[in-house]
């Protein structure tokens, strides 16, 4: 039996300090340790995504928590993505048939300083801040740390460690030099900048409840929406090639693509150039690793573990199912880690390759096959066979965003819903075209997995 009494969390973003409040209502000591200020007395961190949508998975672990009561009133519900083409009529495209199946945009400085705050409620919890952790000795059970106003290294002593320090980890680096594993980052040839389409006297320009999207086949504006009227708009351009961040290199170029591209965009954007002058060009990545433990005394999770592209808005919402999941394993196992860590990096990393897989093949969906007449007609009979047969077909979609099935089921599920979805449209061309008896068919004969229908 392996129970420690103080765990170091390293990293106090978005999952390190939910986990940090789990931890501490389990009655663990934990102390967070985080590189940067503190963001609740310091102005945002500028580079980062400005706001975030968070969906079932992510609401579900705050509730756990006990914080959902607080945090719903961050949240602007968002009902659907509203569709901008370059001409031609606005469109919202619901995002499930349910009055509770919306996803909502939450500020990341706001979430986050509000878990920071109840991470430090919770008693026996402390974080550190401006502390940097550059080295970890998985064997000494020791780490460094730089302070960043002295730039004085101090070492200190740990009994469990864990790496929710982001997609750049140095703890995941140490770990899976330890245990001579593997981590890859695969990086998107794409890169993002974030934009700003500024509230009109306090009230929101556009629609509030609805994520925009103005796709343009290789490339796509969007809008999530914030308290305070204004959204927050971010560009997914190519790095390189025509039309790339490299080729917008001055504010004309920048007013002239805006101006033939997203026009009504542009209308609302005053500071368009000037933003897009100031703000860094972000890189979109995902990160593969194993193994995610070393023995009893290391974890990784949330970015630190399972980095991925933000097209399914579910990576915050993955590292808060993480934090979770640990706390249900830690309770089942009676809070022996030897035995939690392991079962924790068998359950989760086959999810986390799932959605990490869903959310780059969601960025062709967001950015040309939404606006896409076929893709449409899949949606609305995927939303009719939800209705008929409840029980047998839930769309993807609404299975990584309102439900909480593991994420590598979801896959497998989405996998054979496309196959039914391609046969069902190969004949119809409208809905009222649609043998949903054939559909029923179809869906039981693929569950079943006896093919017996692909060889019609
Ligand atoms: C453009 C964009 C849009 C996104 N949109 C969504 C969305 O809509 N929905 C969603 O669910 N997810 C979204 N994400 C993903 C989400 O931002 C991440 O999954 C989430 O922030 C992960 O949280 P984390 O705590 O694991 O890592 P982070 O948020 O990166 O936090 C890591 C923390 O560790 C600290 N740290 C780093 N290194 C060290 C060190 N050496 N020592 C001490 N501290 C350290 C950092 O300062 C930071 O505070 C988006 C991401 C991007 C880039």
């Amino acid at each position: 039996m392996s129970r420690p009494t103080e765990i170091t969390i390293a990293g106090a973003g978005l999952v390190g300090s939910l986990l940090g409040v789990m931890l501490g209502q389990q009655g663990y000591k934990v102390c967070i340790i985080e590189r940067r200020g503190d963001s609740r007395k310091e102005n945002a961190d500028s580079g980062r995504s400005i706001n975030l949508a968070l969906s079932e998975r992510g609401m579900h672990a705050l509730r756990i928590a006990g914080l959902m009561d607080q945090v719903e009133p961050l949240l602007i519900p968002m009902k659907g993505r509203t569709l901008h083409p370059v001409d031609g009529q606005i469109e919202l495209l619901p995002y499930g048939q349910r009055d509770h199946e919306v996803i909502y945009s939450v500020s990341r400085q706001k979430l986050n300083s509000l878990l920071l705050t109840a991470a430090e409620d919770a008693s026996d919890v402390e974080v550190m801040f401006d502390q940097k952790v550059t080295d970890v000795d998985f064997d000494a059970k020791q780490l460094v740390t730089v302070d960043g106003p002295t730039g004085r290294n101090e070492t200190r002593s740990f009994e469990m460690l864990i790496g929710a320090d982001g997609a750049g980890s140095r703890v995941r680096r140490a770990l899976i030099a330890r245990t001579k594993g593997k981590s890859v980052s695969e990086f998107l040839d794409h890169d993002y900048k974030e934009l700003e389409i500024p509230a009109i006297a306090g009230r929101h320009a556009i629609e509030r409840e609805a994520l925009h999207i103005w796709p343009r086949g290789g490339y796509m504006l969007i809008a999530l929406p914030n308290l305070d009227g204004s959204f927050t708009a971010t560009l997914f351009l190519p790095k390189t090639g025509e039309p790339s961040f490299e080729s917008l290199d001055d504010a004309a170029s920048v007013q002239h693509f805006f101006q033939e591209q997203f026009p009504d965009a542009l209308a609302l954007m005053p500071d368009l150039t000037e933003d897009y002058r100031a703000h860094p060009t972000g890189r979109l990545g995902t990160v593969y690793c194993l193994p995610w433990h070393y023995r009893d005394c290391g974890l990784i999770l949330g970015d630190a573990s399972h980095a991925i592209v933000p097209f399914h808005g579910q990576g915050m919402n993955a590292g808060f199912e993480d934090c979770g999941e640990l706390v249900r394993l830690i309770e089942t196992n009676n809070h022996d880690w030897a035995v939690t860590l392991p079962q924790f990096e068998q359950i989760r990393k086959p999810s986390a390759d799932a959605i990490a897989r869903m959310a780059i093949e969601n960025y062709t969906t967001m950015r040309s096959s939404v606006s896409d007449e076929k893709f449409q007609l899949k949606k609305d009979i995927g939303f009719e066979l939800e209705r008929r047969f409840p029980d047998l077909f839930i769309p993807r979609y609404s299975m990584v965003m309102f439900h909480r099935i593991p994420y590598a089921e979801v896959l497998k599920q989405g996998e054979l819903q496309n196959e039914i979805l391609d046969r069902l449209t190969v004949v119809a061309d409208a809905i009222e075209e649609v043998d949903f008896e054939l559909a029923r068919r179809l869906i039981n004969e693929l569950r079943r997995g006896d093919g017996s229908s692909r060889a019609r």
